[in-house]
């Protein structure tokens, strides 16, 4: 098995030197083990928080030990009744091409027809952000207006198309040009961070939505939150699912000096981590699934190749360098 490990909990933005590939014999499987080759593996944004050797909501990643995430594969042996060789299935052993896990972390992928790498993205924990994030946090309603930051995203790419859904104007904020061109070529109106201040972005917003707005999907706080924060309506609902802009940064970053909006509109924010929410997986997956399959939902994804790629796939989240979800290709 080849797998990353880090050598250190990085300062600021991490480089490519921090990680580094090993290689090594697998012991015989046991009973209760599965080995799975795996096809494709998730880098995610949340993996930075692992990374800087502090507990949150989850432990650090553990130094000089296999990196972990999102990954399915194919059963390749099995020691145990409920996986036999060429299931499919998705597991948390990521950031290495062979994984050999005791069965009962390992699950069998939904049946629904759909690529398998969908169930890292659309269908997978991304996915069922976006949807848990809109109905659950921000519950939502028909005819909100609603705002989504790092809009081209996995989480965002599907919060626009379900806000969407729900008769509102929508806004997405994006950085590259082909991210912007891609969300109006779906009906979203775009908007771009890039070279602005909080003032600018605040006016960019006003314009494309002149109403204000219902709903604020967060993404990534910095300029957008408080550019967000200008254009909400009364009784309008924050979901804070991410704050990608502070990732990297060596201090904690300030709060926006106009949250007195929080109180002059009557807003609610609040914070989410999806884990808490995942027994509505399934009423989930029946809701989107079938958008999904019917080609009702547009689901981008960026793939870099091979396993020597994984931590550049990583590191190209923080430059925006990926539309939709960033994935890697195992051979
Ligand atoms: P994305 O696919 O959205 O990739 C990250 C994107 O963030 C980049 O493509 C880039 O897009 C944008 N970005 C990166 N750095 C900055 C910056 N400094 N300022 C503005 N935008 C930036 O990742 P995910 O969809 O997987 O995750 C999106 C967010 O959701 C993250 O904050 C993540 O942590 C969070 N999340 C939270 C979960 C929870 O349980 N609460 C679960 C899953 C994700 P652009 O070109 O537009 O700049």
């Amino acid at each position: 098995s080849r797998y990353f490990t880090i050598t250190d909990y990085p300062q600021g933005t991490p480089q490519r030197e921090l990680f580094e590939l090993h290689s090594t014999e697998l012991p015989p499987l046991q009973d209760g083990e599965v080995r799975i080759r795996n096809t494709w593996l998730s880098v995610d944004p949340y993996m930075r928080g692992r990374m800087s050797g502090v507990k949150t909501y989850i432990d650090p990643f553990e130094l000089n030990e296999p990196l972990e995430g999102a990954a399915v594969g194919e059963v390749i042996e099995s020691r145990d009744a409920r996986f036999k060789q060429g299931d499919k299935v998705r597991h948390m052993a990521g950031w290495r091409d062979i994984a050999q896990l005791k069965a009962d972390i390992i699950e069998p992928l939904p049946e629904i027809e759909v690529p398998e790498e969908a169930y890292l993205g659309v269908l997978g924990m991304p996915g069922m952000t976006a949807w848990s994030g809109l109905n659950l946090i921000a519950k939502i309603r028909e005819g909100d207006n609603v705002l989504v930051s790092a809009a081209s995203g996995a989480v965002g790419s599907l919060a626009v198309q379900l806000a969407k859904a729900r008769g509102g104007t929508v806004v997405g904020i994006a950085g590259a040009p082909e991210k912007l061109a891609w969300l109006e070529s779906i009906g979203i109106t775009a908007v771009s961070y890039r070279d602005k201040d909080a003032q600018q972005l605040s006016a960019d917003l006003k314009e494309a939505c002149p109403a204000g707005f219902d709903v604020y999907y967060e993404n990534v706080g910095g300029i957008c939150l408080e550019a967000a924060l200008n254009n909400l309506r009364v009784g309008a609902r924050i979901a804070v699912c991410g704050l990608i802009a502070d990732y990297n940064a060596e201090k904690p970053s300030t709060a926006p000096g106009n949250l007195a909006m929080i109180l002059i509109r009557r807003i609610r924010m609040q914070g989410f981590i999806i884990f808490d929410h995942w027994t509505e997986y399934p009423h989930f997956l029946e809701e989107v699934g079938p958008l999904v399959t019917k080609g009702e939902i547009d689901y981008e994804q960026t793939v870099e190749e091979g396993l020597e790629r994984t931590p550049d796939a990583f590191l190209k989240l923080f430059e925006g360098a990926n539309k939709g979800k960033m994935l890697v290709r195992l051979q």
